[in-house]
């Protein structure tokens, strides 16, 4: 196949947006608090606040660092502190600064708050990568405050990646939930759907997650069924994506359908259509009025570039 715009790792596998992080993330020295607080002391500091990155630039961004004098006076006390990893020598920090109101006034000679997947089509990749996993712990952080077992405060550890129970000590680590995001294809036509929750010109792929006791083939073949009442039969893997909205890891996959008869789900698919892929293309390239399709940086719009410009067998 014709390998659509997302980078192709050493392995010849797919490197999409929001993957490829240059870090080493040493997982093995979190637990180490004397080497943490060395490297936090020289590191760069990326502060979040209330689910907003920080970056920097005109044109094209970059993640943006703040000196540690005017950051961490706006982080609350016992606010997360995650190490990300090492930047070649660099230690990279994210620091959770959501309880200061006037964060971004206080930081702005340094760079700017913004909305993570506005910014993510003009972020250097590097740095959406290194966002999204700041963003993916900080946000872990804020919403696992208290223990899932027993309710108590929970601590932070291992140098933002573990919480742990001081009344029932058990140990809480960041979630990613897998979900699969399937191009359904039959013949030379993909079907692309609007759902009930986009605005109507919008037309994508169809996604769910996968359920406890399920692979990712029962999890596409069961999406495309419920919600767009189709029989998938092979199913095939291309690529996956973190999608930090919060903690997703979208799964990518290729569906043959048996048939292009539709039962749509009224509570989540407002349409759905068959395109064929000249059609396809032009929606995800923007070339048909009063339609869009997905963004380039979303594994959707790489699953329908990569199907519609496959050679004929
Ligand atoms: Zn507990």
């Amino acid at each position: 196949m014709v390998r659509s715009r997302g980078a192709v790792s050493n392995d010849g596998s797919m490197m999409l947006p929001f993957a490829g992080s240059p870090l080493n993330r040493l997982s093995e020295k979190r637990p180490d608090a004397a080497w943490i607080a060395a490297r936090l002391h020289a590191g760069r500091i990326l502060p979040l606040w209330k689910q907003h990155v920080f970056v920097r630039g005109e044109k094209l961004l970059g993640a943006a660092s703040v000196p540690h004098e005017a950051v961490f006076p706006l982080a609350a006390p016992g606010a997360a502190c995650v190490f990300l990893g090492l930047d070649g020598e660099e230690a990279l920090f994210a620091l959770d600064v959501s309880a200061a109101e006037n964060a971004g006034e206080a930081l702005k000679d340094h760079g700017e708050f913004r909305e993570l997947r506005a910014s993510a089509p003009f972020l250097r990749k590097k740095d959406l990568a290194i966002l999204s996993q700041a963003k993916g712990l900080i946000e872990w952080h804020v919403r696992h405050g208290f223990c899932s077992r027993c309710g108590a405060a929970t601590a932070i550890g291992d140098a933002g990646h573990k919480r742990s129970c001081p009344r029932c000590e058990a140990e809480h680590f960041p979630r990613t939930d897998p979900a699969v995001i399937m191009l359904a294809t039959h013949g030379e036509e993909c079907l692309l759907a609007c759902n009930k929750n986009w605005s109507p010109e919008f037309y994508s792929t169809l996604a769910g997650f996968v359920e406890p006791g399920e692979s990712i083939e029962e999890a596409v073949r069961r999406e495309l069924f419920e919600e767009a009442g189709v029989a998938a039969g092979k199913v095939s893997y291309f690529a996956s994506q973190p999608w930090p909205f919060p903690s997703s890891l979208m799964i990518g996959c290729f569906a043959e359908c048996e048939s292009k008869a539709l039962t749509l789900d009224p509570n989540e698919i407002a349409d759905a259509i068959w395109f064929d892929k000249k059609t396809a293309l032009d929606l995800i390239e923007g070339r048909i009025e009063g339609r869009r399709g997905p963004m380039r940086v979303a594994i959707a719009y790489h699953l329908i570039r990569e199907w519609a410009t496959a050679p004929l067998p």
